[in-house]
């Protein structure tokens, strides 16, 4: 008996088998980033069966276009044949194994492949080490760790904080959440963070009187020197999303701000932790956004796209120097951080087949035409009498709709407000998931998305808009 046969007979009478999987669900499954509340009734619940390509479908067998890759995971497409190959492969032979004091094939084999694309500086030593871990925020907590750590085994103890930047997302454990400046993810667990000091952020939305990007990048860069020059020798690390602050809005920046936030770094001895966990692998229209600044970073975060979307998976680079830190006869000043999963097999063979198709299909120089599609039909929006920017970094294109600050407390949180809500909704029953971060709308598509679903994307993206404002809606 296949699965919705047997759903269907689990099902009460005249429920679909979709609505017996919503009811199961609701009675045990507690979602993420969600007020549960808000389900079935608010929030429509989407059971999916199978993904395919840049489709999920759902058990009623109507599709949806995943226009935020999954939470901005799933580079190549679902259910990606060489990658799901990969996995069996892997998981036929070895699927996890303890990586303290054990090695394996995938893990070495992806730390080599990594450290040989990683970003290049020039007069710079290149990022040489590779610390695994299972999923962004721990990828973060990593980072932050070893750049404390690594001060305090040097014998500068005064070090102890970290400069984030206003509008910044880095996960949600504890560690992370104290360096993320979103007021609705942080403000209650406020009470239990470490205290961070915030920069203004150089996001090119916020330039005033005339100000281009990169005028406002070398301002907000300004207020972080500034910053510095009063703290400087108590700071550890400056943590940032290069080009694109995804959750605070997909809020985009000039490259001239990570080079000036690399230069102050290095003048005050403070290390730069690079989280490129949304814009890595491509999305940026570089491999690396740190690329398009022409800068490397003391610690580079990755997860997400490493493996393709299909597997949980993180990746902490960093240098000879900082790893030389830790190398001491006492454990105490080792970087003893550990999860079961560190390294796991399966994730990593996932990983080296995705790094196998950026190459065997040249994604990076296919991804400049899709950009330009994405560009093209963008365009539309920009005379829009309710759309007040239309930004685009690569992959990734923004449409911000006037400002909502009544229905929310004005950040970029997903779904908030009635007005993302209604367009989320409206997307949803024109089959396309779209899921707002406050009053932005973004597309976030999987690199091989097809012209017809762009189509499908630009026109259910007009319709949404008109939905939030309380035009017509198709359901
Ligand atoms: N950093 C950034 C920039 C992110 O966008 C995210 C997730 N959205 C994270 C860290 C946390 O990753 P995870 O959800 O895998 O913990």
């Amino acid at each position: 008996m296949n699965r919705l046969d047997h759903d269907t007979i689990l099902a009460g009478a005249g429920e679909s088998p979709a609505d017996a999987w919503r009811r199961r669900d609701l009675d045990v499954v507690w979602h993420p980033c969600t007020q549960m509340r808000e389900h079935p009734h608010q929030l429509p619940l989407l059971p999916i069966a199978r993904g395919e390509r840049e489709w999920l479908v759902g058990m009623d067998g109507r599709r949806y276009l995943d226009a935020v890759s999954s939470w901005w995971t799933c580079i190549h497409g679902h259910a990606e044949p060489r990658i799901a190959e990969a996995i069996a492969r892997q998981a036929r032979t070895l699927e996890h194994v303890i990586l303290a004091g054990c090695t394996h094939e995938p893990a070495v084999e992806l730390a080599e492949r990594l450290i040989a694309i990683a970003p290049r500086q020039a007069d710079r030593a290149p990022l040489a080490k590779v610390f695994f871990a299972d999923n962004g925020s721990a990828g973060v907590e990593v980072a932050l760790k070893m750049a404390f750590h690594w001060f305090r085994n040097a014998g500068e103890t005064r070090r102890t904080r970290f400069v984030a930047l206003e509008g910044s997302y880095h996960g949600e454990t504890l560690g992370a959440l104290a360096v993320g400046d979103i007021p609705l993810y942080r403000r209650v667990y406020a009470p239990l963070l470490a205290e961070a000091l915030f920069a203004p952020s150089p996001d090119a939305f916020l330039a005033v009187d005339g100000e281009s990007a990169e005028q406002r990048a070398h301002r907000a860069a300004d207020a972080l020197a500034a910053m510095l020059a009063e703290h400087g020798d108590t700071i550890c690390a400056l943590i940032l999303e290069p080009l694109i602050q995804c959750a605070g809005g997909m809020r985009m920046h000039h490259p001239a701000y990570l080079q000036r936030a690399r230069q102050l770094c290095d003048a005050h001895g403070i290390f730069l932790i690079a989280d490129e966990i949304a814009v890595g692998f491509g999305r940026t229209g570089t491999m690396f956004a740190c690329e398009q600044a022409g800068i490397a970073p003391d610690l580079l975060c990755l997860s997400k796209g490493l493996t393709g979307g299909s597997l949980p998976l993180a990746a902490v680079l960093t240098t000879q120097r900082i790893y030389d830190g830790f190398l001491d006869d006492s454990r105490e000043r080792a970087f003893l951080h550990s999860h079961s999963y560190t390294g796991n097999p399966l994730g990593c063979a996932a990983a080296l087949a995705s790094l196998n198709i950026f190459d065997s299909d040249d994604v990076i120089a296919r991804n400049v035409g899709t950009a330009r599609k994405l560009a093209e039909r963008a365009d539309a929006f920009r005379s829009h009498p309710r759309v007040v920017d239309v930004r685009q970094t690569g992959m990734v294109v923004a449409i911000e709709m006037t400002t909502d600050a009544d229905a929310h407390d004005g950040t970029a949180v997903e779904i908030a407000g009635n007005r993302g809500l209604r367009a989320y909704r409206e997307a949803v029953a024109r089959g396309v998931l779209l899921r707002p971060l406050g009053d932005v709308l973004y597309w976030f598509p999987p690199y091989c998305i097809g012209d017809d679903a762009l189509d499908l994307l630009a026109d259910t993206t007009r319709r949404a808009i008109d939905a939030a404002f309380g035009g017509p809606t198709c359901a």
